[in-house]
């Protein structure tokens, strides 16, 4: 007799969305979800672009979204534009508290918080203070295990929420602003607006190096914001993150337990986003269970997932290797001249090999002529 029929380790984005789709095709399900933390999801603030998910996938997901914009928009000192791509935020309150309650809901399922795992095996989780779970499931989503420091730039970003005391009803999500002062590699302001009263405002680098210079990238968010003309009230919320950017494939963590999330390589090398793979993850779970999972069925969406993952890794290393930091904006410049539906299936890790072409050639980096690009593919 085992004490349930799944147990993710681990109460972060992977699991959360995992336990949801679990939930919503195999009702009655005992699963235990244990997270170190005493709540569900950290500190974040979760984005995607409508594309990125499945329609079959977009029910079970409806509950987790704070807010949805039809467009979002990029800037450049030589291009703006408006793409027709639909933004989508979920935040780690809302996710606490939606997951938190459909687990509870469940019986015979139980939402651990405040309790680390240490010891993870393919059928048990050893708790700190000696208790053991066991399981015929066990899926292993602790998040990133701490960022390699060769093979790999970095996207580091500090974004703070702001209360405003006037209103913005014009505010459109500003997903890349990189009109502002290239230093420290690439360089971009976020903005996304909450309510006319609330805006989300992150300072973004895709540096070589992970440090962050919290007081100064603090201080010169909200002189982005004067000079945005937003009146800030007062700081809400912050929130900071330094994702690994890799052009190396790492080697993901040892361990009986299959491995979920960041931890076991399911994110965009390139973007830094995880919310795609995570949710195909999910469904997938999902469609095994009851059954316990074999290492087999994982395999097909695994080497989808790897499939785009070389070529994330391979932008990856041509902008880390190739291009001059304060040059690379001119990259991204020119990639978001590319067709909107190319842009889509890059974010959503759906590119085809034309898509993969258009990309290389419409935004190679200056000096990087076809021959050389085509020598560093085969490279890997
Ligand atoms: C601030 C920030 C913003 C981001 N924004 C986006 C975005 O907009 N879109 C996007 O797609 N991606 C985004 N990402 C990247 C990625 O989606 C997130 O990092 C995502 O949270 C990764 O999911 P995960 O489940 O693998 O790990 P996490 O969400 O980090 O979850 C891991 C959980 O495991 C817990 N844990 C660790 N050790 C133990 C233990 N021993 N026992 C029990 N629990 C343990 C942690 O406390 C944590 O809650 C963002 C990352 C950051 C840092």
């Amino acid at each position: 007799m085992t004490d349930f029929d799944l147990i993710l380790v681990g109460g972060g984005l992977q699991s959360s969305l995992m336990a949801l789709a679990v939930l919503d095709r195999r009702p009655g399900l005992r699963l235990a979800l244990v997270e170190r933390d005493e709540r569900l999801g950290g500190n974040h603030t979760w984005c995607f672009h409508g594309p990125d998910v499945a329609a079959e996938d977009a029910a079970w997901l409806e509950p987790l979204v704070v807010r949805r914009w039809p467009s979002c928009e990029v800037a450049f000192p030589g291009r703006r534009r408006m793409l027709g791509l639909p933004y989508v935020a979920v935040t780690s309150d809302r996710l606490d508290e939606v997951v938190g309650r459909r687990v509870r809901e469940s019986t015979g399922s139980v939402v651990m918080t405040g309790t680390a795992a240490v010891g993870v095996g393919a059928e048990r989780v050893e708790l700190a203070g000696g208790h053991v779970l066991r399981a015929p499931a066990v899926i292993d989503a602790r998040g990133p295990l701490p960022a390699a420091t060769d093979g790999c730039g970095f996207q580091k970003f500090l974004g703070l929420e702001l209360r405003l005391s006037r209103p913005r009803g014009d505010l459109r999500p500003l997903v890349m602003d990189a009109t502002v002062p290239q230093r420290d590699g690439f360089r971009f302001l976020y903005l996304l607006p909450f309510a006319p009263d609330r805006v989300l405002l992150e300072d973004t680098y895709f540096s070589n190096g992970p440090e962050l210079d919290r007081p100064a990238l603090r201080a010169g968010i909200l002189a982005e914001a004067e000079a945005r003309g937003l009146a800030v009230e007062r700081v809400v919320r912050e929130e900071e993150g330094v994702l690994p950017m890799p052009w190396r494939q790492a080697a993901t963590a040892a361990g009986e337990a299959f491995t979920g999330g960041y931890r076991g390589g399911w994110f965009h090398p390139a973007t830094g986003y995880s919310f795609p793979a995570a949710v195909r993850l999910a469904r997938r779970l999902a469609e095994i269970l009851p059954r316990a999972p074999q290492a087999s069925d994982w395999d097909s969406l695994r080497d989808e997932h790897e499939r785009q993952a070389a070529f994330g890794r391979l932008l990856n290393r041509l902008l880390f290797t190739w291009v001059e930091p304060g040059e690379r904006w001119r990259v991204f410049e020119r990639f978001y001249g590319l067709p909107e539906e190319t842009i889509a299936r890059f974010y959503a890790m759906r590119t085809s090999w034309v898509d993969r072409g258009r990309i290389l050639l419409g935004s190679r980096p200056p000096g990087l002529l076809p021959g050389r690009l085509l020598e560093r593919w085969r490279a890997g």
